[in-house]
Parts: C-alpha cells; structure tokens; sequence
C-alpha cells in the first residue's frame, strides 16, 4: 500500500534576551553554575509576583509579523497546570485561548539537504503556521546513578511556541521548515536558533495514511531532536518503522519517540499517557496583554528584509545565481555586508548587477575561506565591506591585477589595512597614484627645458621623448594610459596663455 506522510512541527524558540519572562534574572544561562540565575519568582517562592517582559513580547510579535500572522490586538496569560519536578510553580504560564500571532505560514525552498544546491527536484513550499505563543521554559533535570538533580536557571526563560498545520510531506520538507526558521530567529536577533544547545527544539507528530484517504492516521510524537540532520533522520526511520507496521496489518500507536542518534533509531520513550488535564485559567497575576496598532506598525517598522525575501531580490534583481542568493541571505548580517559592498561599488559608477557579481564572487569566494580556515565570524571582519568595493574597484580599474588583488585581499583580512594602504606599500599604486604621476611628470618637464621648449613649438614626437622620461622614473610602473592623458595636461599648461 502507498502511504502520505503528514507531519505537524511544533518548535519551541528561546529567546536570547537579557533578562527571564517574569522576573530580572538574567537569561543568559549557558555553561553557568547549576542554580545561579534565580530569584523568589522563577523559584515560585509564595508571594513572589511575576511582570512581563516588554521585549520578549516584540521578539514574538516579530516572529508573528515574520510567519505572515494575524497578530492578537488582545490576549491574556493562563495558567498550565501540570506537575513536573523541573517546574516549580506546579503550573506554566503561557498562551492558550488567544495566542499571540497565529493563521500564518512560511515560505521555504526544499533543495538537497546533503548539499544546499537547488536541483531538479527542487521546489518552494507553503507551510501554514497554526499559532505561535509565548510562554516560560522549565528548569532542566539531570539523572544520574539513582538521583535527580533539577538547575532552575532555566526556568523562565522566554520561549516561543511555534505549530505548524500538518502540511509537511517529507522529512526534507521537515528540515528545510526549521532551517527556515531558524534563519528567521537569527536574522530577526531574537535568538541563537543553536537546536545543537536546546536554542531551537523541534519536535514532529507525524502520521501515515493510505494515499486519497481523508482521515488522518495516529500520530507519534518524536522529542529530543537537537540538530537540523536528526529531525530529517528519525523522520525518515518513523516513516520506515509506521509503514512497516500498517503493512503487517498492525495499528500505529499512539506514543511519544525518541531519537537514538548513536544507532539512528527512534525509540519508544512513553506511551500516550490520557489526554492532559490542564486544567487552562487565566493568570490572576499578570494583566491581560493588549497590542494597540502604533505598537504593532512600529514593530513592523523596525523588521528586517528576510532571508527568502532578500533571496528573491538577489537572483530576479541582480542574476546571482540560486546557491550564491542562499548563501548569501541566511545570515542576516552576511547580507548586511553583500549590500554595503555592492551599494559603493554602484557608487563608484559601476553597473549594479556587475557590482553584485563581484562582490557575491568575493564573498562566497575568497571572504568566506578565509573565514573558515581562521574560524573568524562576519561580525568580526576586519575588511569592511566598503574596503572589499575598494579593491574591486582597484580591479576593475585594471590598476592591479586578480591575482595580486587576492594577495592583497588576504593581508586586508590579516590587518584590516585597505587596499590602496597595502597596494602602496608594496610599490603597486604608482601605476595608479595621479599624485605621483604628476609629480613625475612635472620632473621631467622642468628637467628637459630644450625638449619643452621644442614640443611647444610645434615638435609633436617630443611627446614620446617625455612618456619614456616618466615611465623611467616610476620604474615602468606608471599607467601608460594615465601617464599620456596627465602628461597631455601638463604640457597644455605649460604653453604661454
Ligand atoms: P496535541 O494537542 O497533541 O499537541 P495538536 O492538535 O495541538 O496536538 O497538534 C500538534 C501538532 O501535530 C500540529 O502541528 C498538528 O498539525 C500536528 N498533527 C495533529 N494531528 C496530526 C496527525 N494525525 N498526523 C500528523 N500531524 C498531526
Ligand atoms: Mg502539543
Ligand atoms: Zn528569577
């Protein structure tokens, strides 16, 4: 029998702002001592109040206006209650009735996720976004031999609830959806989107039904998946596990998964307990949440151009190719820099598809291996994208040539000198240099005052006599070009007016 696969992500973002959800515990917990970033709220003492976070509400928002949301003008917080040693109130807050962003979707681009490429097979995807809500993180437990040891830290941090609609077909769709997302949380600054660090948690129900069928089969739950790669992994094996199961004439259970990564395996890790008693209620500590529209479009104002959206302006408006448009646009600040360098390449009168060209050359090229092999971060670049038009132009000039360009570009990235600073010091800039020129030039001129006076009065071949005196005195290293068109100049000047 020939199976669909349906699947519906749910991921949970951490945000990376400064302070927890409810209380001014700083949330930026990583590698800290177990227990240090807490205080009375986020420990649940009696008494302690909570108070929103203003930030984490615009991070989510942004997310909402990302995900194409309609964004609640009123929401509320409730009370999840459930019992769970790593949270301490015995309840969550969160959203349930009126999330704060929700009937949204997500454009995203499946290619081949071994390579990035765009192939044949590859194609753009709607994925419709159910909700998206705010809400606090627990503590984390750890077992070790028969004990539990429980770290608060994270308690409180905010996190954004993310559900899809089950509009994912594949587990390549299932990585391209949260390799989407996670560029969106990096470039929108709202968080790391590291699944690697539990930054960014997916976790896919999924089900199989025959193909034409209506209803949908029993879904399975997979957790604890914390890279890109074990998302599209335990998807592939569920689906080999579930269609074995239906083909032997057995039922899918409905259970919660695991994902061994060691044996590429999931595994059962509980049986679907009976459906959750929540019991929602409105948070009686925290005021309901209204969003008026200045608040809204002022966010909206500050949004950044989107990865898929800059993707699309890259390849329709300059002709960069599909690879070098991804490549390019997944990091937000990456294409920050693409920008600035093609905006003072155009400045210097260059056409801006050519300056896109070269600059995207540069980038995916010589920028991005040496950012590797130094392990050096686009932020930290010493070359600014200003200095990167520079020695493009200095290129594009004929002023010195690729190769050199490429020396001088790796000593750019090794100081932050710029080019022209490099390229003199090396004695390549005379070529190019009108000031020397000019002085060179001059030299000659008062130097050979009978061949001056001869060229004046009318003897045109001297004009050679003074090119080969110039280029004698740069070393041959003078622009022939500029050297006719200076010295033309100086010797007009030098005829009585
Ligand atoms: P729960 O209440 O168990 O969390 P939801 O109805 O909230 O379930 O759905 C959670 C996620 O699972 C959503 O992304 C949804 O699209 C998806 N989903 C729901 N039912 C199925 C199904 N039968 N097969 C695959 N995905 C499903
Ligand atoms: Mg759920
Ligand atoms: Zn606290």
């Amino acid at each position: 029998m020939e199976y669909e696969v349906v699947i519906g992500m749910e991921t949970h973002v951490e945000q990376n702002t400064a302070s927890k959800m409810f209380c001014r515990c700083s949330a930026e917990f990583f590698g800290a001592e177990p227990n240090t970033h807490v205080c009375p709220t986020c420990l649940a003492m009696p008494g302690a109040l909570p108070v929103i976070n203003r930030q984490a509400v615009e991070n989510a928002i942004m997310v909402g206006l990302a995900l194409n949301c309609q964004i609640a003008a009123h929401t509320f917080w409730e009370r999840k209650s459930y019992w769970y040693p790593d949270l301490p109130k015995g309840y969550q807050i969160t959203q349930y009735q009126y999330p704060i962003a929700s009937d949204g979707y997500i454009d995203v681009d499946v290619r081949d996720t071994q390579s990035g490429n765009w192939t044949e097979q590859s194609y753009r995807k709607r994925i419709r976004i159910r909700r998206a809500h705010l809400e606090e993180d627990t503590g984390k437990l750890t077992h070790i031999g028969g004990s539990s040891f429980v770290d608060f830290n994270r308690a409180g941090v905010p996190l954004i609830e993310i559900v899809t609609e089950p509009d994912i077909h594949t587990a390549d769709e299932a990585y391209a959806f949260l390799s989407a997302l996670r560029d969106i949380v990096r470039c929108l600054g709202i968080g790391t989107g590291d699944m690697e660090k539990g930054a960014m948690r997916g976790e896919p129900n999924m089900s199989l039904r025959p193909v034409g069928a209506q209803q949908f089969g029993t879904k399975v739950e997979i957790k604890n998946l914390n890279s890109l790669r074990a998302v599209r992994d335990s998807i592939v094996c569920e689906i080999k596990r579930q269609t074995g199961v239906l083909n032997s004439g057995g039922r899918v259970q409905q259970v919660t998964m695991g994902w061994d990564d060691a044996h590429g395996v999931t595994i059962v890790q509980r049986e679907k307990e009976e459906a959750h008693d929540y019991r929602y209620f409105p948070e009686p500590d925290l005021p309901p949440l209204d969003i008026d529209a200045a608040w809204l479009e002022a966010i909206r104002a500050r949004m950044p151009e989107l990865p898929l959206a800059r993707q699309d302006r890259y390849t329709q408006v300059y002709g960069l190719s599909a690879y070098d448009a991804m490549v390019l646009t997944r990091d937000c600040a990456v294409a920050e820099y693409f920008d600035r360098a093609v905006t003072a390449l155009a400045a210097g009168k260059v056409d801006r598809k050519a300056a896109a060209k070269s600059a995207a050359n540069w980038i995916t090229g010589d920028l991005f291996r040496l950012m590797s092999s130094t392990s050096v971060e686009i932020a930290a670049v010493k070359v600014a994208p200003e200095q990167l038009a520079e020695l493009i132009a200095l290129v594009d000039n004929k002023a010195i040539n690729i190769n050199t360009a490429r020396g001088v570009f790796e000593e750019m990235f090794a100081g932050g000198r710029s080019a022209g600073a490099i390229v003199d010091a090396k004695g390549l800039a005379q070529i190019s240099d009108t000031g020397a020129l000019r002085r060179a030039i001059q030299d000659a001129l008062d130097a050979n005052p009978n061949q001056l006076k001869g060229y004046l009065s009318g003897q045109e071949k001297l004009f050679q006599y003074f090119v080969g005196q110039v280029m004698k005195a740069t070393k041959g290293k003078g622009n022939p070009q500029m050297v006719q068109n200076l010295l033309k100049e100086a010797l007009e000047k030098r005829r009585a007016p």
